[in-house]
């Protein structure tokens, strides 16, 4: 048994918000998940400090949530605690003429607007990825040419033994859906990113035309997690699973989306389990009828 009242009482005393048995589907996108067994909203530096402390001490698991859109959480939950960044972390500023300071907790969209507010392009790329900037920096996101390492100056992170690191250049190990904490354990606080000077009008077109090219080949009106899989070396997993003929396969509620078959819909009613048993065909057809092997880019949370 986990010494889990132990750590809500620290969490609370920090003036955490904490709920024992908190359903996951409400903070996924795929509306998929089991309990936590403890879910913790941490509104500051210091409650954060402390809540990395006291689980490394007590040897509890700690599972830091962003907005949940890159999440296949399992039917049983999520034991130990789940970490959501709220308060102090959803500060936004401009620092200088180009350089905005981000808390990790902000919406990636409240990051784009805020930088059509100030005339700032480089982020447009971004507009429409239902992150949060921690999130967003966590899987270096990207979309049309564009990823979050592109933008990124540096990155604040706590590391796992408790220390405060800032994180650049080469340091950030940034990939193809890759960064250092995938590595470390950190825990993104803030982001430092580096953007140019531009037009509002310039920088709001463009984010409308790629919004608008997301909702023409997306199915954005059903929860999912996005692009279940990694782009494979030289093809497009879509394009590879539709040449199989998988376009609206199901398994319980879980479907290969019509419209994308890069998607997994939750067609309604979709177990954790589901979307598990649809993978894993995709996997095994796509294996055997093409040679390309997919790999999962959501992450699998839980047993
Ligand atoms: C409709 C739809 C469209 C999408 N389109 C795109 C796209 O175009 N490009 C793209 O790259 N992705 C896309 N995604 C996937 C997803 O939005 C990204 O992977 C995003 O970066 C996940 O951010 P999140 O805040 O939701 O993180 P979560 O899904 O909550 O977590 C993802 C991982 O990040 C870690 N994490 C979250 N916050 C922190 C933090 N502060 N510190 C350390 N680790 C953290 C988590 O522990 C977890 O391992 C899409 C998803 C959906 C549903």
């Amino acid at each position: 048994m986990l010494p889990l009242e132990e750590l809500e009482r620290a969490a609370v005393a920090a003036g955490c918000l904490t709920v024992r048995e908190e359903p996951m589907s409400r903070h996924t996108t795929f509306r998929i998940g089991g309990p936590a067994d403890l879910f913790v909203t941490v509104c500051s530096a210091e409650a954060l400090e402390l809540l990395v402390k006291e689980t490394q001490r007590l040897q509890i698991p700690l599972f830091l949530l962003g907005k949940g859109s890159n999440l296949l959480v399992s039917d049983s939950g999520v034991r130990g605690c789940v970490a959501c960044l709220s308060g102090d972390f959803h500060e936004i500023s401009l620092s200088g003429e180009t350089e905005i300071i981000c808390g990790s907790a902000v919406s990636l969209a409240g990051l784009c607007n805020f930088a059509k507010k100030y005339e700032l392009t480089g982020l447009e790329f971004a507009w429409g990825i239902p992150a949060s900037v921690g999130g967003a920096a966590y899987m270096n996101a990207g979309a049309y040419n564009g990823e979050m390492s592109s933008v990124i100056q540096s990155v604040h992170a706590l590391l796992p033994d408790g220390s405060h690191k800032v994180f650049s250049g080469e340091s950030l190990q940034y990939g193809y859906r890759h960064s250092v904490f995938m590595e470390n354990g950190g825990v993104v606080t803030r982001i430092v990113c580096r953007l140019f000077k531009g037009n509002r009008d310039a920088i709001a077109l463009l984010m409308e035309d790629y919004y608008t090219r997301r909702k023409e080949k997306q199915p954005l009106n059903k929860p999912s997690a996005g692009s279940v899989f990694k782009r494979p070396e030289g093809h497009f997993a879509g394009a590879l699973i539709e040449q199989c003929g998988l376009k609206g396969l199901r398994v319980g509620g879980a479907m290969v989306s019509e419209k994308h078959a890069g998607f997994i819909v939750n067609a309604g009613g979709a177990t954790c389990a589901d979307v598990n048993a649809l993978i894993e065909k995709i996997q095994e057809t796509v294996l055997r009828e093409t040679g390309v092997s997919l790999e999962c880019e959501v992450k699998r949370i839980g047993e």
